[in-house]
């Protein structure tokens, strides 16, 4: 129960409007889109500027409320479900994008801003923000921040983490820092922005954030590959590699993938396609039919069954059909599934698979994988089907142990939040685990900022 005095002076601070405490209005705040971690807040506050971020947390930690910092709900993994109640800090004001210095390319946003709408207002003046998480049109660029989100040009582009020039951070006990410049080169100080960079909520609340961006690639070519296997599709990954050409982006779905999208729309795929590659190159027009070719060849070269090239956006659409329509595909087959987010190195990525599928044999589930092969990120879809019995959650703990032996990681895009909390030890060691603890007593001796989330209690 919150006290009364806290609530008072939380309405003083930002008015009525701006914070709520009504059971009916906490539903809102209670959820992202993981579907079972659910957790109702007893308060939401809204704040619009960095000193009101400092305020609520000094109040927080006057009356020892938690606070769970809250972008656009988007999450896979409860990381702004506020598992031990107190306030959720819903950062939707923050939504302003506050600089774009077009010649160093570099933007300064607040932590609410979509990171669609930053996409297209760099967009015009052609430069590009490379993270593209499929979540784009939602989530928001302080979630992307603590997630340190991936998405679909990471092959070549890499993930939020290369894009996070500096900080402005509000700390537990609402001392606001500043970490990082503009500049390319800075060693002035410890690299205190890839501490907070996919901390999710945890050590400091985002209130600004220096972006780098790149020049707009002037044009973009589209493919796609299938294979009698996903050995095979490996072996041409390797085989484009060696060509010296960097795809932006590199996506696979497997053989059940590939099935559960031609029952759901059938786009042409045959029985004998295993496998299937989505491929796509950037950069200067001239040098992309050349890059194209290249592709084509490697494929070839190890036994590619169709190879379709866009010719025209609505060619790109058509390619893009079997991707985008694979979630609602995959409820064809069972409306319940266990979802994972995994990474491995990539060239390991069939011996990934083949374990998987090894763990469906042995537990009659369901397995279907598809991702970003580019970086080496499966996520893996588990099921016992439309009419399947409980699902054996050994199965799940056997796929940690197969990423472990693999030299994997269990979380690659998605987080830790409060779902693979009791996985963690799986990565992190020890010691290592310790150093992280002793980094949040530090900055958060009261345990009051996001709790639940990323480590388990020591
Ligand atoms: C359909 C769909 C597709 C997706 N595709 C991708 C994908 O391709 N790649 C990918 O990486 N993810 C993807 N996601 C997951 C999700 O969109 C990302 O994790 C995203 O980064 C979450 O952003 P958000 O604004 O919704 O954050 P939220 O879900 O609100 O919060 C996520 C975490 O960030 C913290 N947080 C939020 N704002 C701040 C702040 N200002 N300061 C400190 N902490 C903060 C929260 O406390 C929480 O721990 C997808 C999700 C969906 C639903």
């Amino acid at each position: 129960m919150l006290h009364q005095e806290f609530i008072h002076k939380l309405e003083d601070l930002l008015g009525k409007d701006r914070c709520t405490f009504s059971p009916e209005d906490m539903v809102a705040y209670s959820y992202d889109a993981n579907p079972e971690k659910r957790a109702q807040p007893e308060g939401m506050v809204s704040p619009k500027n960095k000193e009101e971020v400092a305020e609520i947390m000094k109040l927080a930690y006057a009356y020892d409320v938690p606070v769970t910092p809250r972008g656009g709900g988007s999450g896979y993994t409860g990381g702004c479900v506020p598992v031990q109640g107190g306030i959720v800090m819903a950062m939707d004001r923050f939504n302003r994008i506050l600089e774009i210095d077009r010649d160093n390319f570099i933007v300064i946003v607040e932590p609410g801003v979509v990171v669609q709408d930053l996409q297209a207002e760099v967009d015009r003046i052609g430069q590009m923000y490379p993270p593209d998480p499929a979540s784009v049109a939602f989530a928001t660029i302080g979630g992307n921040i603590a997630e340190n989100a991936g998405g679909i040009r990471a092959a070549k582009y890499g993930v939020t983490k290369h894009y996070v020039m500096g900080l402005e951070v509000v700390l537990p006990t609402g001392e606001i820092v500043r970490t990082g410049s503009k500049c390319v080169k800075d060693v002035a100080g410890y690299n205190l922005t890839e501490l907070f960079v996919g901390s999710e909520g945890t050590l400091g609340i985002i209130t600004k954030a220096v972006l780098k961006v790149v020049p707009k690639p002037e044009a973009r070519r589209t493919m796609t590959a299938t294979f009698s296997t996903l050995e095979k599709a490996a072996e041409a990954v390797s085989a484009i590699y060696a060509t010296g050409v960097r795809p932006a982006t590199l996506e696979f779905l497997d053989r059940i993938s590939l099935e559960a999208v031609e029952k759901a729309i059938a786009f042409g795929a045959k029985p004998e396609e295993g496998a299937l590659l989505l491929i796509e190159v950037d950069g200067s027009d001239h040098a992309l039919d050349a890059e194209v070719e290249k592709i084509q060849t490697a494929c070839e070269q190890c036994g590619v069954i169709t190879f379709r090239k866009a010719q025209s956006d609505e060619d790109r659409e058509d390619l893009w059909k079997a991707r985008r329509a694979l979630s609602f595909a995959l409820c064809e087959i069972a409306t319940e599934w266990e979802d994972d987010d995994i990474s491995v190195p990539i060239a390991r990525i069939p011996a990934m698979i083949r374990k998987l599928d090894q763990i469906a044999e042995r537990h009659h589930i369901i397995i279907a994988n598809f991702g970003h092969y580019g970086d080496g990120n499966i996520h893996i879809g588990m099921t016992t089907g439309k009419n399947g019995g409980p699902f054996p959650m050994k199965a799940k703990q056997e796929v940690v142990a197969a990423v472990v032996e693999l030299e994997g990681r269990i979380a690659a895009e998605h987080g830790i939040g409060c779902v693979k909390v009791e996985n963690l030890h799986w990565n992190i060691d020890e010691p290592t685990m310790n150093l992280m603890r002793r980094f949040k007593t530090l900055l958060d001796p009261k345990g009051l900022l996001n709790p639940g989330k990323v480590m388990p209690k020591g």
